[in-house]
């Protein structure tokens, strides 16, 4: 799970970590009250679960008040395409003091899956343009594989700070490290973290990702959730109890289990295809379920096909046969759906779909199915 800048600074205040003071407008209305109350210079940033905000237009230095009003103004409501998140409309801005910046930091903690444990990573390079550093020099970018008890100082020194700075540093790392153990998060990250004029070094950016796994013991995390940053399609399958995630390609695809539907999408990718979404309608789906849950996929407007791929356990087939029936002809379905099914009542169900009087490609097994994909 995403949260805000916003929200994500709240959480840096209570572990210590410094932020510039600022105040959140959610309408035009609290525009000018904000501005008056963090004072100018300021900067007006958008609220949307993305990066690169600032490259998008969507983060704004004022030197005045008349041009705070005028770039709140422009950014609350923009559609913000960023190279992160494609298009987001900003729903919320946060005004905030504009710091005097000497040097742009970056800072993070995440999880190294392939050395199985944390990684603290720390760069003099902060800013903008980190994921060019990252590419063309990543040497600047210094790394620690927490293996064991976590000691940033060493870390820190690499940077070639005076030792008053080092230690600020290392200790907002420490704080970093305590708010993604004790929260369940999966990243924080500090960019820019910034040393001013007044040698302070104060977190002008903050992203947190949170483990959805964890989030049942994070009451106060959960209720961070912005409902409108959601993929409205994901939001609509959670509420039926469908694991859905939508992806780029063009063949909808619809599945019972985790394992077939990553083996259905390479095979999706053998045809030379792509899939548009992941959908997983579980073990015991009902045919209302298999009916709401082909609504969704149909709803995605690039689909050149549906692919259903099911093996018939404690789903029966013709429980999906129907739903997929009573679904199609309420809809008014364009692209070829193409149905493999195996399992118990396979013959009972492959009937339902023939004498439905509707057109469906009823396949016998998935080399088939590549060639009736690959044909679309
Ligand atoms: P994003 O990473 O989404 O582009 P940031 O919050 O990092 O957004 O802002 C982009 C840049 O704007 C920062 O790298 C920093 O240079 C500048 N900036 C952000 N907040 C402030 C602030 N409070 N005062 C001065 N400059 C800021
Ligand atoms: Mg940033």
């Amino acid at each position: 799970m995403k949260i805000h800048e916003y929200q994500a600074k709240e959480l840096f205040k209570q572990y210590g970590i410094e932020v510039p003071f600022s105040v959140l407008c959610e309408s035009r209305g609290q525009i000018e009250q904000a501005i008056k109350k963090t004072g100018v210079p300021c900067v007006i940033k958008a609220q949307v679960h993305s990066g690169a905000r600032g490259k998008a237009g969507g983060v704004k230095l004022a030197k005045d008040f008349q041009s705070a009003v005028k770039f709140a103004g422009e950014i609350l409501g923009m559609e913000l395409k960023s190279s992160q998140a494609g298009i987001k409309k900003v729903n919320k801005i946060l005004v905030e003091q504009a710091v005097s910046i000497e040097k742009e930091l970056y800072l993070s903690l995440t999880f190294d899956r392939t050395n199985e444990c944390i990684a603290f990573l720390v760069s003099s390079c902060g800013g903008m343009d980190i994921e060019e550093t990252a590419k063309i020099s990543p040497e600047k970018i210094h790394t620690c594989l927490i293996k064991d008890t976590f000691n940033p100082v060493e870390t820190v020194k690499c940077l070639g700070f005076e030792s008053d700075i080092t230690e600020k540093i290392a200790r907002i790392a420490q704080n970093l490290y305590n708010l993604l153990i004790e929260k369940d998060a999966s990243l924080v990250e500090i960019n820019p973290l910034v040393i001013t004029g007044n040698k302070e070094v104060k977190a002008l950016d903050a992203k947190i990702n949170f483990d959805d796994n964890a989030l049942f013991r994070h009451e106060d995390i959960i209720a961070l959730k912005d409902e409108q940053e959601e993929n409205p399609y994901e939001l609509e399958a959670q509420k039926y109890g469908l694991n859905y995630i939508k992806l780029d390609g063009t063949i909808g695809c619809m599945v019972n289990g985790a394992g077939l539907a990553m083996a259905t999408m390479d095979v999706i990718r053998l045809a030379g295809k792509d899939a548009a979404n992941f959908l997983d309608v579980g073990g015991g789906a009902s045919s209302e379920k298999i009916e709401k849950a082909f609504k969704l996929l149909i709803s995605d407007r690039n689909l050149e096909a549906v692919f259903i791929n099911i093996f018939g356990g404690i789903l029966r087939c013709d429980f999906l046969a129907e739903g997929v029936k009573n679904a199609i002809k309420t809809l008014d379905v364009k692209c070829p759906v193409i149905v493999r099914m195996e399992g118990t009542n396979k013959q009972q169900g492959a009937e339902i779909l023939n004498n439905s009087g509707l057109r469906f490609t009823v396949v016998n097994d998935l080399n088939e199915a590549i060639e009736v994909i690959k044909n679309i």
